[in-house]
């Protein structure tokens, strides 16, 4: 990427990031088989015991505030490919424990970035039915409903997304927030198989539809950083995309995803509902996040750089009558005095 994410040297700290990948593989545990919860013994803060990345650098979600963004005006509108896929092709929904996960076939790509990334899954995160506000990254500190995640891998140097995942460029995963709002007919092409995808490790076959609707209209203006894998092993090779505009579900909808699910399996003496699937946002210092749109956050900027050419103008307008009172000043004080030389009229004529 082109625009400045961190005030440390990039070569440096991929260096950086390769040396703790490769120190702390060894001691990963596996992503199948994983013990790991949003809640309980299992929960968020006891996540870099077994998975240390989770306690580690560039982690994510994090919160999108004024004093971290950053125009670049060289991000280009994202640009999905092979993402409207034919009925006659099926995705697998599965649950997994964790979400609900549609697989993706890898003829979908995202062009534009340094590398073609390509499809691999889709997921949720989200709240419960009493407090709605269940999205990873936040905008100035206020939660989404919701939020959608399309996982890519780097498939320029990478045969899949396993071999990827631990790849400092290994992934780019675009993020869409989800409020409530008009009922979308995209959506319920997952939401309506809900019912065969209850317990964990159900699943079931979705035919294909266009994948692109799932996305908000406007796909110029999203924040761009580099951050991990929302969830254990929180891996940071993250390239992020999060659009600025969310794209609305009806309340039905998120009821839906709010209550249908669950995180264990259907024999469970103990079910535990699918529910509030989000982690908390991380600290996000020393970094930037880089935005494609100017408006809203820029305009403290403008305004700043405005006030300061009005007092720029107005001090140099101001030294300018000076020095044209005391010209005149001179000028009339030749008047009383014996004409000067060419030359003498020359220096009062430049200062
Ligand atoms: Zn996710």
């Amino acid at each position: 990427m082109s625009a400045p994410r961190s005030r440390t040297d990039p070569a440096a700290a991929t260096l950086l990031l390769l040396l703790l990948l490769q120190t702390h593989l060894s001691a990963q545990a596996p992503v199948n088989g994983s013990s790991w919860s949003y809640i309980g013994p299992d929960g968020e803060r006891m996540w870099p015991k077994r998975y240390p990345f989770c306690g580690g650098v560039f982690q994510s979600p994090i919160d999108f505030h004024n004093n971290i963004l950053q125009y670049d005006s060289t991000l280009l509108p994202i640009k999905p490919e092979g993402y409207n896929v034919p009925l006659t092709e099926q995705f697998v929904l599965t649950n997994n424990g964790h979400s609900v996960q549609m697989s993706l076939s890898p003829a979908m790509s995202i062009r534009g970035l340094l590398s073609k990334y390509s499809a691999a899954q889709l997921h949720l995160h989200w709240g419960n039915q009493d407090k709605q506000e269940g999205s990873e990254h936040t905008v100035g500190g206020r939660h989404f409903a919701a939020e959608l995640h399309i996982v890519h891998y780097n498939s320029d140097k990478y045969p899949d997304l396993q071999t990827a995942a631990d790849k400092a460029d290994g992934l780019a995963v675009l993020a869409i927030l989800i409020e409530i709002g008009s009922f979308n007919p995209s959506y319920e092409k997952i939401f309506s198989h809900f019912q065969d995808v209850k317990y964990k490790d159900q699943k079931t076959l979705i035919p294909g539809f266009n994948v692109q609707d799932l996305l908000p209209d406007r796909l110029d203006e999203y924040y761009r950083y580099e951050g991990s894998l929302t969830t254990p092993p929180c891996y940071p090779s993250v390239l992020w995309t999060v659009f600025r505009k969310p794209v609305q579900i009806s309340a039905k909808q998120l009821l839906a995803l709010e209550t249908a699910l669950y995180c264990t399996h259907p024999d469970d003496p103990a079910p535990l509902e699918m529910v509030n699937n989000f982690r908390r946002v991380q600290e996000f210092e020393e970094r930037v996040v880089s935005v494609s749109f100017r408006e809203g956050f820029v305009l403290s900027i403008v305004l700043i750089s405005s006030l300061s050419t009005i007092t720029l103008t107005a001090l140099a307008i101001w030294l300018l009558r000076r020095k044209r009172s005391k010209r005149i000043q001179d000028e009339q004080g030749v008047v009383y005095k014996p004409a000067g030389t060419k030359e003498e009229e020359s220096i009062f004529a430049k200062a």
